[in-house]
This record gives C-alpha cells, sequence and structure tokens, in this order.
C-alpha cells in the first residue's frame, strides 16, 4: 500500500511521471484574453454539477471562481456536504484531493486541475518509509505503546498507516486536543510528516521538552537514532518540513520589528520552533485569518504563512498594516501550480463530457484513512 494504491483514473498509475503532463497540448494560453470569460461560461453550463473548492493559498484569479474557500480539512468537509454535486474541482494540492475523495461519496468524482500539484511535505513520509520505521519500533517491544499521529497534510497511504495501527490525524487547529488523545492512548507519539507542527504543540502547548522529542531521519538506519534514545522518547517526530513555512527565520522576526513600531509577529505553527517562540501568536490557516480580520483599524500584523493570502488579507483589510514576514519567502510553487488556464481547462472538458485529471484512492486505503479521520472528528 503505498504511492501506487492511488488510481489516477485516465492518467496512468504513477502520480510523478504524470506531474507536469496532465493536459498535452489542450491547456488554454494564459495570455488568452477570454480566459475569464470562458471560466464563467462553463461554470453557468454546468451548474450545480460542479463543487468548486479553492484553498487559501490559491491565487486570486483561482479563488474568483471558487466556491467556497478554506483549509484543507474545512474544504474536504464542504465536499462532504455537497453529495447532490457529482463532480467536485479541487483548487488546492494532490493530498487535499485525496481527502476529498475519501470524504465523499463513491459516485462523486474529484477533480485536481494540474497534477503537478503535489505537497512536498507530504512527499517526505511514504508508506514504506513509515512502515520500516514502525518495524523497529516493534522490534523494541514499543510498536504497542506507541500512537501514530498523522498531519493532514499527508497522502491517503500514510493516513491509512496511522488508522490501521491505533492513531489519528491532525489538523494544525486541532493538534493539542489529538496530541492529548494519543498520549491517553499511549506512552508516546510517532508524529508525522511535519517535525515543526509536532514540536511546537508538544513544547508550546503540552509542557513537554525540546529533551522529550527525537527527531527520526528517514534516509537513515534507524533514524539516525540510538536504541535507548527511541524508547525514551515521548515523541518521535518524523524528519519533513513545509518548504516554505520552514523559511521564515528569527532573523525575520527581529527585522520586522526594528523597522515596524508595535507590530504583532503571527506565524503558523508548520515555522521552526524558534520562530514560534519568538511570535506574538501562533495560529492555523483559519486562525490567522479569523485574528487578522478581527482586529481594530490602524493594527499592525507580520504574517509568517503563504504568499497568497498575505497579500490577499492585505487587500482586504487596507485600515490595517499587514507585511509578509520574509520577504526571501516566496509563493507555495505547487499551490501556484494550479492557475485560470488549468481551471478552464478541466471545466470545459466536463462540459465536452470528460473528466479529466480525477484523483482515487484504492479502496482499502480510503476505508483505514476514513477510520484515522473518522477518529479525529470524534475528538471534535
Ligand atoms: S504550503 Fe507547505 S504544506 Fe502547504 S502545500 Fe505548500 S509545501 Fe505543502
Amino acid at each position: 500500500m503505498g504511492i501506487t494504491d492511488l488510481l489516477l483514473l485516465g492518467q496512468g498509475s504513477d502520480l510523478a511521471s504524470e506531474r507536469g503532463v496532465s493536459c498535452p497540448g489542450e491547456l488554454p494560453a494564459p495570455s488568452d484574453p477570454d480566459l475569464r470569460e470562458r471560466a464563467r461560461r462553463a461554470r453557468a453550463t454546468l451548474g450545480d454539477q460542479v463543487f468548486v473548492l479553492g484553498h487559501h493559498y490559491q491565487r486570486d484569479e483561482v479563488i474568483e471562481f471558487a466556491d467556497v474557500t478554506g483549509d484543507s480539512f474545512k474544504l474536504a468537509r464542504d465536499a462532504a456536504a455537497r453529495p447532490d454535486a457529482p463532480y467536485i474541482v479541487f483548487c488546492g494540492v494532490h493530498f487535499m484531493a485525496e481527502s476529498a475523495d475519501i470524504l465523499t461519496s463513491p459516485s462523486q468524482r474529484v477533480i485536481l486541475p494540474d497534477l503537478a500539484a503535489g505537497c512536498s511535505m507530504a512527499d517526505m513520509a511514504n508508506y514504506e518509509q513509515v512502515a520500516a520505521c514502525w518495524a523497529v519500533l516493534d522490534e523494541l517491544g514499543i510498536g504497542q505503546s506507541t500512537i501514530p499521529v498523522t498531519y493532514m497534510n499527508s497522502s491517503a497511504a500514510i493516513k491509512a498507516f496511522t488508522g490501521e495501527h491505533g492513531g489519528t490525524v491532525c489538523t494544525s487547529s486541532n493538534a493539542h486536543t489529538t496530541l492529548t488523545w494519543a498520549f491517553s492512548q499511549g506512552e508516546r507519539v510517532l508524529f508525522l510528516p511535519d517535525q515543526h507542527l509536532g514540536r511546537n504543540t508538544a513544547v508550546l502547548q503540552m509542557g513537554l521538552t525540546l529533551g522529550d522529542c527525537v527527531v527520526w531521519n528517514p534516509w537513515k538506519p534507524r533514524g539516525g537514532l540510538t536504541d535507548s534514545q527511541i524508547k525514551n522518547a515521548k515523541m518521535i517526530l518524523w524528519r519533513g518540513h513545509c518548504s516554505v513555512h520552514a523559511r521564515f527565520s528569527l532573523d525575520s522576526i527581529n527585522d520586522v520589528r526594528s523597522r515596524i513600531r508595535d507590530v504583532q509577529v503571527i506565524v503558523h505553527p508548520e515555522c521552526q520552533h524558534e520562530v514560534a517562540l519568538n511570535a506574538d501568536i501562533i495560529g492555523s490557516t483559519e486562525q490567522i485569518i479569523k485574528t487578522v480580520s478581527n482586529s481594530p483599524a490602524g493594527s499592525k500584523w507580520a504574517i509568517g504563512t503563504e504568499l497568497n493570502l498575505v497579500k490577499r488579507l492585505a487587500q482586504q483589510h487596507q485600515d490595517k498594516q499587514i507585511v509578509f514576514l520574509d520577504k526571501s519567502v516566496c509563493y507555495c510553487s505547487t499551490m501556484n501550480r494550479i492557475d485560470l488556464p488549468h481551471l478552464v481547462w478541466s471545466l470545459e472538458s466536463l462540459v465536452e463530457g470528460r473528466v479529466v485529471n480525477e484523483i482515487k484512492v484504492a479502496e482499502r486505503t480510503a476505508h483505514f484513512a476514513r477510520v484515522a479521520l473518522d477518529r479525529m472528528l470524534s475528538l471534535i
């Protein structure tokens, strides 16, 4: 059960080999002045047949045509709440479309407008690597007392692994609740794939120490750890990270504080520990939006999350001073793969009766991933 479990219907079976070649010769030119009109026309023709989801990190040109916006978990639930829509067009990245497929009915078909829209963090933990780690824990006699918890930003195969081994899924909003449950079930947690979310939640919210955490490096024998380090750890953190959020640094916080008097720094928990430690507020994407939106006019914010969202917030709240935390950090390149030409292509294909770039999770994987997701939902 690994990446090969994913059946990309009509597109072959290997996601990596399909990236970048999902619409050969059919993509409208980005310079086409009628693109917005074409998108509007296709949407109108499809009516309630299609439900378009837009992640907060998507480009404005895509968000304009989304029926709903949100973080990955909210969008998967939004999709599940629309069983009448036969087609779900997911403007986000691959693992999000998988979650939507898992949580929607078998008759609904989920479309990712560009198959190259993956997530580097999700790719940092594959099934074989996690199974090899688990085999070491079993050999040391601690598999039974370890609870695997994976962040939403992971493949369906990893979610299924946690479901099958008594664990669950968490989001950046409910990581504290989920880890509290996990520690009531076992003595330690194997946290996948984002080491920073795991460490920040354990140390800053749950009172664990940095010494309680070890980092499992999947590219080293036995994770690069000694047997006693593994046995004594409370949190075994997978060596994964977000290639956008992990780039914010303490220097960027110090720099913005020196430039903008009374600025408040708000960052996502995927940021490095020293960044989280020195920020004023740590919050999930939804929490960042709420906090900044509800702040009084004249507030000053430096935000450490994806650039598309920060620019949109600055545009929407011109009565506040909103800046991006670090000028050298750029957009999430895979989120940005979904652009208006890809959206138009996927919608116009549906109008012609063709389903392109369908994301379908194999039945067994979907079953155990749903077990993990249901466990999480029962904790909320
Ligand atoms: S922002 Fe980070 S976690 Fe989100 S899709 Fe991009 S690489 Fe993945």
